[in-house]
């Protein structure tokens, strides 16, 4: 019976400000089971606490903030996805300015933050969504679907008009081995078209070939280059999970992702909420011996994305 877990002690550490370009101090801390995932901004003498949930989106356009009550705190995307991935059900993560320190643009140096210090049981089961029907949203030629699954997988593709990038696709059978080595040590990317446009807004001041992927409209220019050929599509994974965590519990089903992003993947998230008869929350122990699960036959491939 798996129950809810948190991180085993105190984690501190800081990092640049992608948008900022600050020094931020990051330090997570145990939290009792229930708790979910709270930020709290140290920077503030109040120390506001901002819950990890989807009525907490206030914007997705040049990265996930979380809001409440006038106070916010971006660029969650990463660390979110790490939680998720490393099934760490409570935490509060202190952060002194507006952004979660970018790091080296991937999830790795979190995971390797986590895993140093260990997680820890905590004495309440954990309770899981699990798909029922399928929920579908849309916007244009973007789709972002979830149908119901044994267990959690994500099937993403994606299409840049870019060489480099071009056309990509990766299937994960969600775990915690699976999200580690394959899924977390893939950055964030950026072309360098957009940069002078980001610093205009004054936004993206912390960003660098240190923690961005950087691509013309023929290489990429970091001096290392990629990480996998399919690093694209692998954060696009990354980002998914952390986006899709914010429903509050980990699914049981299958996300389908065609050119998906922040935006579609919080409707989505949106949609399930909004049906309550295509989910139902459950724990493992429950499940066990009476599921029966019916796979979606058509969904592992490209075809279900025209279901
Ligand atoms: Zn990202």
């Amino acid at each position: 019976m798996p129950l809810q877990r948190t991180i085993a002690s105190e984690i501190i550490c800081s990092g640049i400000g992608l948008h900022t370009g600050k020094k931020i101090d990051l330090v997570m801390k145990p939290a009792e089971a229930n708790t979910g995932i709270i930020f709290i901004r140290s920077d503030i003498p109040s120390r506001p606490e901002i819950k990890a949930c989807v009525e907490n989106v206030v914007d997705t356009s040049y990265a996930t903030t979380l809001g409440k009550d006038g106070h916010n705190i971006s660029t969650v995307e990463h660390l979110l996805a790490t939680l998720a991935g490393l099934k760490i059900d409570n935490i509060i993560v202190e952060v002194s300015s507006i952004e979660v320190p970018i790091m080296d643009g991937s999830a790795a140096p979190f995971v390797h933050l986590i895993k140093t210090v260990g997680v820890k049981n905590l004495d309440a089961e954990r309770e899981y969504i699990r798909i029922k029907k399928p929920i579908k949203v849309t916007d244009g030629d973007k789709k972002a679907f979830l149908l119901p699954s044994k267990d959690f997988r994500i099937l993403y593709s994606i299409e840049f008009d870019n060489p480099v990038i071009s056309s990509q696709s990766y299937l994960l059978k969600s775990s915690i081995e699976t999200f580690e080595n394959e899924i977390s040590n893939a950055r964030t990317f950026g072309f360098i078209d957009d940069v002078d446009k980001l610093k205009k807004l004054g936004l993206a001041k912390g960003g660098s070939l240190d923690n961005v992927v950087m691509l013309d409209n023929y290489r990429v220019l970091n001096e290392d280059g990629l990480r996998y050929k399919d690093e694209f599509v692998r954060h696009k994974i990354l980002d998914a999970i952390g986006d899709i965590s914010l429903i509050g519990k980990p699914i049981i089903g299958h996300l389908l992702a065609d050119k998906s992003g922040h935006a579609l993947n919080y409707k989505l998230v949106k949609e399930v909420l909004s049906q309550e008869d295509k989910f139902e929350i459950v724990t493992l122990s429950k499940l066990d011996g009476k599921s029966k699960v019916k796979q979606y036959p058509k969904y592992n491939n490209r075809l279900a994305l025209n279901l």
